[in-house]
């Protein structure tokens, strides 16, 4: 090896750790960036973000499903059809808001891209981190969707990058073959110190599956700009029943009020968490946890006695 060579590679090593330092700062800052929506001013939206018609492999039309959900007491809908967009004029008025979008699969993933204009086309033999570029250039944000069903692992949710989001929960993953649970994937991923914010879909297709799971949105108004910009700053929390009150950390104690509860979590990376159970048969509406030292970030997760959870975003602890 000539000293020159020498000197080369070394400048490229230095290079390398200057990357790696650049992409965890720019990790670390986006973990910063992540708003609590219990000390935000604003609005709560009862949001369905993972939506199928007949326009692809549902059961009924766009109008006839935005009526469904309207019924639900649903305040905004995104319509994700598979690679297709959606007509979606006249929809939406001063009380409920359709959002056009669609699912698409590239690689073998399924993301769900929010906020596209009508008409937008995916090629379908683009590679996965083209299209999650690709919707961000148009406005739009990407949902990592179910997981567990795809039989994906870390390795497949790190190989990809910009997306706003993963599905903690989709309903017709978990009432359909047990697998629409996300929590070990965001875990992994949290622990990594990539920090995202996590949803509740229903992925309905057939109507029955309509109110399965749902996220719930604080924006400052009903509009798609106001709605997109709380979905990338985590600024809501999924469910699938139960209700979440207050969030916070203060003076190392984290604190959660709910709905009535038969559990509630706490969780922060690798081995730090803790459960607390109601006891003596009276729900929990309240818990709270003194966090390690340690800790990177914390998150809480309310189970009620029907089995049914609720997800808040995490908290980075300084
Ligand atoms: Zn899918
Ligand atoms: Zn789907």
């Amino acid at each position: 090896m000539k000293q020159n060579d020498f000197a080369m590679k070394n400048k490229d090593s230095s290079f390398c750790i200057f990357a790696f330092m650049v992409i965890l700062f720019t990790a670390m800052a986006s973990a910063a960036e992540l708003v609590n929506p219990f000390l935000q001013e604003g609005q709560w939206y009862k949001t369905a973000l993972h939506v199928h018609s007949t326009t692809s492999d549902g059961d009924v039309t766009v109008p006839e499903r935005m009526k469904q959900y309207r019924q639900k007491g649903y305040d905004v809908v995104a319509i994700t059809d598979h690679w297709k967009t959606n007509p979606i004029a006249g929809l939406s008025d001063d009380t409920f808001l359709v959002i056009n979008g669609m699912e698409a699969h590239p690689q073998g993933n399924h993301f769900v891209c929010l906020n596209l204009p009508e008409g937008f086309e995916i090629q379908k033999n683009l590679d996965a981190q083209h299209v999650i570029d690709m919707v961000n250039a148009a406005g739009g944000g990407v949902i990592y969707a179910h997981p567990y069903w795809l039989g994906h692992t870390i390795d497949n949710l790190l190989s990809v990058e910009g997306y706003i989001g993963i599905e903690v929960y989709n309903g017709v993953c978990e009432v359909s073959i047990a697998k629409g649970y996300g929590s070990v994937h965001w875990d992994q991923l949290l622990g990594k110190g990539m920090i995202l914010p996590a949803v509740a879909t229903d992925d309905v297709h057939k109507s029955e599956n309509i109110n399965l799971g749902w996220t719930m949105i604080k924006a400052k108004e009903l509009t798609a700009k106001a709605i997109m910009e709380a979905l990338k700053s985590g600024c809501y929390y999924a469910s699938c029943g139960p209700t979440i009150e207050e969030y916070r950390v203060e003076e190392g104690i984290v604190k959660v009020k709910c709905s009535p509860a038969a559990k509630i979590c706490f969780g922060g990376q690798g081995s730090y968490g803790l459960v607390v159970n109601a006891k003596d048969g009276k729900p929990l509406t309240v818990a709270q946890w003194k966090l390690p030292d340690n800790c990177t970030f914390v998150r809480a997760e309310v189970i009620d006695a029907e089995g049914r959870h609720a997800w808040t975003n995490p908290i980075v602890l300084k």
